[in-house]
């Protein structure tokens, strides 16, 4: 009999599981504080778990881990980006982004992407698969037992992969990292972003989560957007502002949408304007950051004209955000974090791909 993942049940489902083994049902919180606080890689490190139930559990489950293949940290704001090996060979990259009052982790939800953002490196090689509950919980467990002393607060789902795409696997792993067993992560720090898959956010609007959710925006022009997020041309800016609307009129919380300024391309303060207009009476926010180039040794397509962007001007920047907040528009600008290591997704697994 194939074992499954054990990281894979919820707490109510390993209750059920442990009930057929005919085990008391506390023992799913003894063994999620042994899985997910603790960090444990096997059965017998579960001390307070009789000896026979340890022995049953091994019959029908198994652990799973992530490996560190590599990991750079920033010199500049202690950013750090693991590549990490799955059990079957594939590799996903998460990262811890250190702050003063937060510890953050962005997580990956797939192996590789099939949507091809002109700026993100981590399309370049191909879709693989979806990662299973347990694989993206196992990349937060691995940063946790790197580094103990980081109290992760907060979880991104930003890293490789678009999260709705892989929709029930991300939700049971959400439902996890929101466990008082688990990890015990507000589900208001835990944030889905998604490059505007209007089913999966008509959908997250009738789960009644707390979590955040972010839009990757990148332009209010069709045919800008369609350059830089491809799948606009599926669900183009009108179909996602109504979806934009509709989410935030169901659950009464705010969306972020996200936007990377890229110079000469979507940084003007016509471009500005646009996106105060084409956000105009809905419940938002908008978070600006500046480009993070992918290193010139970091994509075997580096003479892709679509890969050479550059970060706007500081003074490009100043107008562009001026520009929204005097039309009423909640934006920040966030800084670039781990400039220097290649910290957009799907870079280092890239730059590790290309000097293999
Ligand atoms: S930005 Fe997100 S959806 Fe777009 S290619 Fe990168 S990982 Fe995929």
């Amino acid at each position: 009999m194939e074992r499954v993942g054990i990281k894979n049940l919820t707490r109510s489902e390993l209750e059920k599981a442990l009930a057929g083994l005919g085990a008391e049902r506390y023992r799913a919180r003894q063994i999620f504080r042994w899985l997910y606080i603790v960090g444990v890689r096997s059965f017998d490190e579960m001390t307070d778990i009789p000896e026979d139930l340890r022995r049953k559990l091994k019959a029908k489950f198994h652990i799973t881990h992530a490996a560190l293949l590599d990991s750079r940290r920033s010199s500049l704001d202690s950013t750090t980006k693991y590549l990490l090996k799955l059990e079957d060979g594939n590799t996903v990259e998460a990262v811890l982004l250190p702050e003063e009052r937060r510890n953050t982790i962005c997580l990956s939800s797939q192996v590789g992407c099939k949507y091809c953002c002109g700026f993100c490196a981590s399309s370049i090689f191909g879709f693989v698969r979806n990662l299973k509950a347990s694989e993206i919980l196992d990349e937060a467990i691995f940063i946790k037992r790197e580094r103990p002393s980081a109290q992760i607060t907060n979880l991104v789902f930003m890293g490789i992969g678009e999260p709705f795409d892989n929709y029930n696997n991300v939700l049971k792993a959400i439902k996890i990292f929101n466990d008082s067993a688990a990890f015990n992560i507000g589900a208001r720090r835990i944030t889905v972003s998604t490059c505007g898959i209007i089913p999966g956010i008509e959908r997250l609007k009738n789960e009644g989560l707390q979590v955040e959710l972010s839009v990757s925006l990148h332009s209010a022009d069709d045919s800008k957007r369609s350059k830089l997020v491809p799948v606009n041309k599926i669900y183009p800016l009108k179909e996602l502002m109504k979806a934009a609307r509709d989410y935030t009129d169901k659950t009464s919380r705010i969306i972020t949408f996200e936007y990377v300024m890229l110079r000469d391309v979507n940084s003007s303060k016509d471009d500005a304007g646009k996106l105060a207009r084409l956000l105009k009476g809905i419940k938002c926010k908008v978070n600006t950051i500046s480009y993070n180039r992918i290193s010139p040794t970091a994509t075997p397509f580096k003479p892709m004209k679509a890969r050479d962007y550059e970060a706007p001007s500081e003074a490009d920047v100043k107008i562009f955000i001026r520009t929204l907040k005097e039309e009423g528009v909640n934006v920040v600008h966030r800084k670039s974090k781990g400039a220097d290591i290649e910290a957009g997704c799907g870079q280092l697994k890239a730059s590790r791909l290309k000097n293999a």
